[in-house]
C-alpha cells in the first residue's frame, strides 16, 4: 500500500480515547474563571476605576487616562495572580483569523531589579506594525503603523499564560482595518435608531442591544489522515475523492449518539470555553458523517462574536490533544453536507423586552410588528449587500446546493404571521381609519401571541427565517467572522428604523394620531417588501423561477456579488450611518477579492501538484502492472480468440486509465495557462473574473477524472486516504 496512506491508517488504529476530567462537578463553579469580568473588576479595582469601566461599557465612551492606569494595574494583578506572564492586544484583522502580539509584563528599574508592570497607555492603545495585514490599499507602506485600541465592552481573558485584551484595529489615518470597529459602530447606530422607535411605545427605553446566538458547524478528521491529504492540509477541503458508498443517505448521523472519542474532545473544549466565559450549551451530531455542531446561549452581539472567534481558536488547539483536526471549511467533502454558522439575531431593550417577541398587549404587539416589518424591509432593501457578506470561495460550494439556502435572499415568517401581514395590508385603508376599523385591527394584532404559540412550522430552506422570537440567518459560512453579515444587517435595520421614524413623524406632523400613523407606514412597508417574503421550499427549482419573476436577484458569482460592497446604495447606507466610508468599503471589496483569488490560486496549485505527482504516477504504475499481466497471459495462451476473451477487459481498463491520465494532464496544462493569464491582471475586478470563470472550472473537470481513476486503481496503491476513511474514522 502507498506508504503515506498506510502509515496514516496504522496511526489511526493506535488511537486511544483520552478521558477528560471536569474541574468541578458544576460548570458554574469554573465558568468565567479566566475572564476579568465585572465581578472580578469590582474586587480588583478601586471604586472610581470600576465605575469608570462600567460607565464606558454602558455609554461606549472612552476611558479617562488616569483611570486607565488604575484599571491596567488591577488587571495585571489579577492576571499575574493567575499565572499570566504576558499581555496581548487581541483583534480581528480582515484575514478572518484573530491576531495577537505578546509582550511580557517585565520591567527593569534603574538599579536593575525586575518587576511586573502594566501601564494604562499599554492597555488603552498600541501600535502594531500593520503592513502584513490585509488593508486593501488603505495604508501606504511608508506609513505601516496601525493602532489597536481597547474595547472595554468585551472583557479581557487569559489564554495559557497571556492576558488577552480585545481591541479594535485601525490605520494611522483612522480607517478600520478590522471587523470589530464597524461592528461596534453598527451596533451603536442600531441602538440609537431602535431606541427612538421604541419610544413611540414606551418612553422608558433608553438603550437597545442586538443579541447574537451562533450555531457553529464543523467536521472532525483524524490528524494522521488529515496530514496524509495535502489538499485538506493546505486548502481546508478535499479537492478529490470518490464518494463513499455509504455517506449520509440513511440520515443515521444527525442527532445520533456522539462517538466516544468525539465526546471527550467536545467536553475538553467546552471546559476551556466555559473557563473563558463562553456559554456553550448545545452539542450534537450533524447531518454528514463526522460533522458536528456546538451552540452557546446567546449574548450581546459584539461579545458573542468575540466568543465565536475565540472558541474556533480553542477548538483548533484542543483538537491537537485529541489527535483530531477540526475543519471549519464550508465544504470539506463533495457530495455530503457542508458547514454553516447560523446567526440567531434579535433586539432587546434595557427594559427587558425582546422586540422580536410578540407581547402581551396590543400596544406591545404593534411594537413587535413594527420591528418585524422593518427588519423584513431592511433585508429587502439591502439583500445584495447581505449576500455579498456571506459569499466566499468556500461558502459558494454550499449556497444553492441541496443543503443550504440559495443565493437568493428571502425572508420566511411562518404561515400565520405571513397571513397576518397580508391581512393587515388589505385591512388598513388608504385613508383615515374609522374608529371601528382601528378597533378591529387592534383586536387582530392582539391575537398574535396565541397565533405564535402553535406556530411551530420551521422552514430550514430559508436563508433568513423568523423563528418565534428572533431571526435566524442561516447562510453564513462556517469559517466566517460573523461580524461581516452582522455589520450589514445592523446597519440596514438601523437605517430602515430611522426612515420609519421620519415617515411616522411626518404623518404625526400632519395631525394623524400616532397609532394610526404607525399603521399607515407599516402597511406601506408590507407592500414594498412583500416580494422578499417566501414561505415555500427555498431549495426548489420553482422558487428560483418565481424569485426571478419577482425581480429578486440570484447572484451566485462571487465576482458579481462582491460588487455590492461598492454599489451606490451600499456606500450611501454606510456613509449615512457613519459605519464605513467609501475608502473603507473599497478596501474591503479589494480584500474580499484578494482572498477569493488567493484561495482559488492555492487550490489550483495543490490540485495540479497532486494530479501530476501523486495521481498520474500511481495510475501509470497500476497500468504497467496490468500491461505486464496481459503480456504474461499472452505467453501462456496461444489461441487468439481465447486470449482476446480473457485479456480483452483488461486491455479496455488499460486504455481507460490512459484516457483519464491524458485528460488530467491536458486539463492541468490548460489550467496552468489560464492561471498565468489571470496572474498578470492588475485590476482586481478583472482578476477575480478570470479566476472565477476561467481557472476555477478546471477543478471540477480534473477531479472528475481523478475520482474515476480512484475506482479503477488497486486500493492498495491509492496514495490518499479515501472518503470512507476520512468520514468514518473516529
Ligand atoms: P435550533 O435553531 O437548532 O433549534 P437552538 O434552539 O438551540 O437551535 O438555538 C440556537 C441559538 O439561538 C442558540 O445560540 C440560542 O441561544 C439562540 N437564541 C435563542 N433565543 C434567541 C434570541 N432571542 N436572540 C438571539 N439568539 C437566540
Ligand atoms: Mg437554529
Amino acid at each position: 500500500m502507498s506508504i503515506i496512506r498506510f502509515n496514516a491508517l496504522k496511526e489511526l488504529n493506535k488511537r486511544t480515547v483520552p478521558e477528560v476530567e471536569f474541574p468541578s462537578n458544576k460548570i458554574s463553579d469554573y465558568f468565567g474563571t479566566n475572564v476579568f469580568d465585572l465581578p472580578k473588576m469590582q474586587k480588583h479595582l478601586s471604586k472610581e476605576a470600576y465605575n469608570g469601566v462600567k460607565q464606558s461599557i454602558e455609554s461606549g465612551r472612552r476611558i479617562d487616562r488616569k483611570i486607565a492606569d488604575q484599571i491596567a494595574a488591577g488587571m495585571k494583578d489579577w492576571a499575574v495572580g493567575k499565572g499570566a506572564t504576558h499581555y496581548s492586544h487581541w483583534f480581528h484583522p480582515l484575514t478572518g483569523n484573530t491576531a495577537e502580539k505578546h509582550d511580557s509584563f517585565l520591567n527593569i528599574d534603574q538599579t536593575g531589579n525586575a518587576f511586573e508592570a502594566f501601564a494604562g497607555e499599554l492597555l488603552a492603545q498600541q501600535e502594531p506594525d500593520a503592513s502584513s495585514f490585509p488593508h486593501g490599499g488603505l495604508r501606504n507602506t511608508f506609513e505601516a503603523r496601525g493602532y489597536t485600541a481597547w474595547d472595554p465592552s468585551s472583557p479581557a481573558f487569559i489564554v495559557g499564560k497571556t492576558l488577552c485584551i480585545p481591541t479594535i484595529f485601525i490605520s494611522y489615518t483612522g480607517e478600520a482595518l478590522d471587523f470589530k470597529t464597524p461592528l461596534l459602530k453598527s451596533l451603536d447606530v442600531l441602538d440609537k435608531a431602535a431606541a427612538k422607535v421604541c419610544n413611540y411605545f414606551d418612553k422608558n427605553v433608553k438603550k437597545v442591544i442586538a443579541n447574537l446566538g451562533w450555531e457553529q458547524e464543523y467536521f472532525l478528521v483524524d490528524e494522521a489522515l488529515y496530514l496524509a491529504r495535502p489538499d485538506l492540509a493546505l486548502t481546508g477541503r478535499t479537492l478529490m475523492g470518490h464518494a463513499s458508498a455509504k455517506d449520509q443517505q440513511l440520515s443515521d448521523h444527525y442527532f445520533s449518539s456522539i462517538p466516544e472519542r468525539v465526546l471527550e474532545y467536545m467536553k475538553n473544549f467546552e471546559i476551556e470555553a466555559h473557563k473563558l466565559g463562553i456559554p456553550v450549551k448545545t452539542r450534537h451530531n450533524e447531518v454528514a458523517p463526522n460533522q458536528f455542531e456546538c451552540a452557546p446561549i446567546f449574548e450581546e452581539a459584539n461579545l458573542a462574536n468575540d466568543h465565536n472567534q475565540l472558541i474556533m481558536e480553542i477548538m483548533r488547539k484542543v483538537a491537537k490533544k485529541h489527535k483530531f483536526k477540526v475543519l471549519f471549511h464550508e465544504k470539506p467533502f463533495a457530495g455530503v453536507n457542508g458547514s454553516g454558522k447560523h446567526n440567531n439575531w434579535s433586539l432587546a431593550t434595557d427594559t427587558g423586552i425582546n422586540l422580536l417577541k410578540p407581547g402581551k398587549s396590543p400596544k406591545m404587539n404593534l411594537q413587535f410588528l413594527t420591528f418585524l416589518i422593518n427588519v423584513v424591509k431592511a433585508v429587502r432593501n439591502h439583500s445584495d449587500l447581505i449576500r455579498a457578506t456571506i459569499i466566499s470561495s468556500g461558502n459558494q460550494h454550499r449556497l444553492g446546493g441541496n443543503e443550504a439556502p440559495p443565493a437568493i435572499i428571502s425572508v420566511f415568517l411562518g404561515n400565520k404571521l405571513n397571513n397576518m401581514l397580508n391581512e393587515i395590508e388589505q385591512r388598513i385603508p388608504d385613508k383615515k381609519m374609522t374608529p371601528d376599523e382601528k378597533t378591529e385591527i387592534k383586536l387582530d394584532i392582539g391575537k398574535i401571541p396565541e397565533i405564535l404559540i402553535d406556530n411551530t412550522d420551521r422552514n430550514r430552506t430559508s436563508p433568513f427565517a423568523f423563528t418565534g422570537n428572533r431571526f435566524e440567518f442561516r447562510a453564513v459560512g462556517s469559517s466566517d467572522n460573523n461580524a461581516g453579515p452582522m455589520i450589514a444587517l445592523n446597519t440596514a435595520v438601523a437605517d430602515q428604523l430611522n426612515q420609519f421614524k421620519k415617515d411616522v413623524d411626518k404623518l404625526i406632523f400632519g395631525k394623524i394620531k400616532k397609532d394610526e400613523a404607525v399603521f399607515q407606514v407599516l402597511r406601506r412597508y408590507i407592500t414594498e417588501s412583500k416580494d422578499v417574503r417566501f414561505e415555500g421550499n427555498g431549495y426548489s427549482e420553482e422558487w428560483i423561477k418565481e424569485a426571478g419573476s419577482r425581480g429578486l436577484s440570484n447572484i451566485k458569482s462571487a465576482a458579481k456579488a462582491y460588487k455590492a460592497y461598492i454599489s451606490k446604495e451600499t456606500i450611501d447606507l454606510y456613509e449615512r450611518n457613519h459605519v464605513l466610508n467609501e475608502r473603507e468599503l473599497n478596501s474591503r471589496y479589494e480584500i474580499k477579492i484578494g482572498e477569493y483569488v488567493k484561495k482559488i490560486q492555492i487550490e489550483a496549485r495543490v490540485l495540479g501538484d497532486l494530479a501530476i505527482n501523486h495521481i498520474i504516477p500511481t495510475a501509470v504504475k497500476y497500468q504497467s502492472m496490468l500491461i505486464s499481466s496481459v503480456k504474461d497471459l499472452k505467453v501462456i495462451i496461444q489461441d487468439d480468440e481465447e486470449f482476446n476473451e480473457l485479456a480483452g477487459r483488461r486491455i479496455i481498463t488499460i486504455k481507460t486509465i490512459a484516457k483519464h491520465t491524458n485528460s488530467i494532464k491536458t486539463l492541468v496544462d490548460e489550467m496552468v495557462e489560464e492561471r498565468k493569464i489571470a496572474n498578470k491582471i492588475e485590476d482586481c475586478t478583472n482578476k477575480i473574473e478570470n479566476y472565477e470563470f476561467k481557472v476555477k472550472p478546471y477543478s471540477e473537470k480534473i477531479r472528475y477524472h481523478i475520482d474515476k481513476l480512484e475506482l479503477i486503481v488497486d486500493d492498495e496503491m491509492w496514495p490518499l486516504p479515501k472518503y470512507r476513511e476520512l468520514l468514518f474514522s473516529r
